[in-house]
């Protein structure tokens, strides 16, 4: 059995546990930080802004003016998700 990493979308814990389905059938998990605002999410769901493609959407996305919600809505993902992977490509663009 492989176990895929879940990580909170808001706050990046890893610290997380399984709670019961969504709606849709899809296993759902409870992130354990106290201070997140996050109360429940869904892996596939978190997972998404995590790969590379998605991530290049977002940078292409707002390089074409797109606003951080607007991004977030069409390509399904939290608008913290858009942040984070902004933050992290600013910061590494910076050492250059
Ligand atoms: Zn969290």
């Amino acid at each position: 059995m492989v176990l895929e990493p879940v990580v909170c979308p808001d706050c990046g814990s890893n610290d997380i546990v399984r709670h019961g389905r969504s709606s849709a059938g899809k296993p759902r998990y409870k992130c354990r930080n106290q201070d997140c605002q996050r109360s429940t999410l869904i892996r596939s769901y978190t997972y998404r802004g995590y790969l590379p493609e998605v991530k290049q959407q977002i940078v292409e996305r707002t390089l074409n003016g797109s606003g951080i919600c607007d991004t977030a809505r069409v390509l399904n993902i939290s608008p913290t998700t858009v942040i984070e992977s902004l933050k992290k490509r600013s910061s590494s663009q910076s050492s250059q």
